[in-house]
């Protein structure tokens, strides 16, 4: 796979990241919606894991409690193991849990 390219949702062939639609099978991407970066969230969860900060910015509200939790440093050890695990996660499973959405086309 090439750099830039990303996967298309409804027809699974290449499509370069800027693109508004799909080449192949015209499926809109979804307009200001960007995939998440697996280097941020890893670097979020690295530094500011212990506020699950890398939660937030995944959007996933739970990372409150992580917050509420920071006092004790559970979170932080989490949020390490959570910063390798996202390193190590291939980047096509990444973009399918985690990249920007395309609109189906049906
Ligand atoms: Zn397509």
């Amino acid at each position: 796979m090439m750099i830039g390219m990303v996967l298309c949702r409804a027809c699974d062939r290449e499509v370069h990241e800027s693109a508004h639609s799909c080449p192949h099978c015209r499926a809109l991407r979804a307009h200001g919606e960007r995939g998440k970066n697996k280097i941020v969230a890893g670097l979020l969860a690295l530094f500011l894991g212990g506020f699950g900060i890398h939660r937030f910015y995944l959007g996933q509200w739970w990372g409150v409690f992580y917050l509420l939790l920071a006092w004790t440093f559970i979170p932080s050890l989490l949020a390490f193991i959570e910063a390798i695990v996202f390193f190590l996660t291939n980047d096509t499973k990444w973009e399918q849990k985690y990249g920007a959405k395309t609109m189906m086309a049906s």
